[in-house]
């Protein structure tokens, strides 16, 4: 197979790739290692900032998102027996975020992309590896029906996720990883209730972080801090319910509606960043280049901005014979991640329990009190919550 671009991996970032070059008239192929169903059947992200909604309505894919999204202007802080609002537009001069989940965006991007335009995307087809990424045709090699095929491209998309295999075809010598990983995890359940709160409510709590959040009116999505080593297997449902309702100021905890779980799962909490984003004709994007920590519900919507610099370097030079912005892709994209990892990991590091280590939950606290007390500060958070602004060019 030939394509002008070849994209590994039909997360979000591949998909909304594929999208918008699509619209542009550019020639692009998927391919991804499990099946359309698995894809779709990943509980993921489901906070997105502006920009990130604003790509969706570029791509022809936010129709749903604007009907079925829920707009959320701030989020509540829950600490030392006190729950204080923080409200986004009053300072971001207006902006909000959007709650839709990851699973509803893929779907909505898999119907426009694939049922109604067409595209090339081929599931249960693992890339095995790129060859030639600083020649002028890079090749993908993947497996299909157990047959090594080899696609050509003018350049090579990877964004096959953190395990994937495009950022591992590059030299180890050519490339610097930067990692941090957290001493606990998060303890998720999706359960088809109705959220406690209209807004996420994020909790510093002395037994550890929880977290309020919901992908609907109907269905929530609860976390709780766990150990690193805890299974889901230990976790009845009414175990993580009871844990829940401790950590979250008793009048939301008296509130909330139970119910049996859709899904429980354990993620581990870290920080990565590969650099460069850019090795001759392969580009990186999304997790394949970045990790967060999901307090600060960043992941998503930094895959959604690599996409928006890496489109339109593609677009530029298929239009325009334009190389500069392809030229400058890597450290734009990166500017920006890194400050997303700075705010993830400050987030993370003020709202979460370090061992019995009293100091450090006193600091915490007196940080939180000034933070909620201080305009400067809330403007930090809120301008960082609601996504930093997109870098233009011309
Ligand atoms: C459990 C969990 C919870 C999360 N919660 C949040 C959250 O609350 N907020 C937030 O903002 N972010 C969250 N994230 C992060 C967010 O989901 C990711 O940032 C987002 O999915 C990145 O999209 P992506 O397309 O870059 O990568 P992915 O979604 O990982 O997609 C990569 C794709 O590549 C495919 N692939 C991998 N290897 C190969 C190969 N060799 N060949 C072909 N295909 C391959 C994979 O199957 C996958 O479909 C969470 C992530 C996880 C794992």
């Amino acid at each position: 197979m030939r394509t002008q671009v070849g994209i590994i991996g039909s997360g979000p970032s591949g998909l909304l790739l594929a999208r918008l070059l699509h619209l542009q008239g550019i020639d692009t192929v998927i391919l991804e290692s499990h099946s359309r169903d698995y894809v779709l059947g990943r509980i993921r992200a489901g906070v997105i900032e502006q920009g990130m909604a604003d790509l969706l309505r570029e791509a022809k894919a936010g129709e749903r998102m604007d009907k079925e999204g829920l707009i959320h202007e701030g989020i509540n802080i829950a600490f030392d027996d006190r729950l204080e609002r923080i409200d986004f537009p009053k300072h971001t001069d207006g902006k909000v975020v959007m709650v839709y989940g990851q699973t509803e965006i893929t779907y909505d991007l898999m119907k426009a992309h694939i049922d109604e335009a067409g595209g090339k995307v081929y599931y249960d087809t693992p890339v095995i590896g790129v060859e030639g990424y600083d020649t002028d045709s890079p090749k993908i090699i993947y497996e299909q029906n157990g047959q090594r095929q080899e696609l050509v491209c003018d350049f090579v998309a990877g964004c096959d996720g953190y395990h994937g295999v495009s950022r591992k075809s590059i030299p180890a010598d050519k490339i610097s990883l930067f990692e941090r990983t957290y001493p606990f995890g998060w303890l998720g359940i999706l359960s088809d209730v109705p959220p406690v709160n209209e807004e996420l409510i994020y909790a510093n709590h002395p037994r550890g972080f929880a977290l309020c959040s919901m992908r609907s009116h109907t269905r929530s999505r609860y976390y709780v801090q766990c150990e690193l080593d805890d299974k889901v297997e230990n976790w009845t449902d009414d175990a993580f319910w009871d844990e829940l309702r401790r950590r979250l100021p008793p009048r939301v905890a008296d509130s909330m509606k139970t119910g049996p779980r859709l899904e429980m799962s354990i993620a581990p909490l870290r920080s990565f960043v590969a650099e460069p984003m850019r090795f001759g004709r392969l580009f990186l994007a999304g997790d394949s280049a970045h990790i967060v920590p999901p307090t600060g519900a960043k992941g998503l919507n930094l895959a959604a901005s690599d996409i928006y610099y890496l489109s339109r370097a593609f677009i530029a030079y298929y239009k325009e014979k334009r190389t500069d912005l392809l030229d400058r892709y890597s450290e734009t994209a990166l500017r920006r991640v890194w400050k997303a990892i700075r705010f993830s990991w400050w987030y993370t590091s003020l709202m979460h329990k370090f061992d019995d280590d009293m100091m450090t939950s006193r600091l915490q606290i007196a940080e939180l009190d000034y933070l909620v007390n201080s305009d400067a500060a809330l403007t930090t958070l809120s301008e960082n919550y609601v996504g930093l602004p997109y870098e233009k060019f011309e």
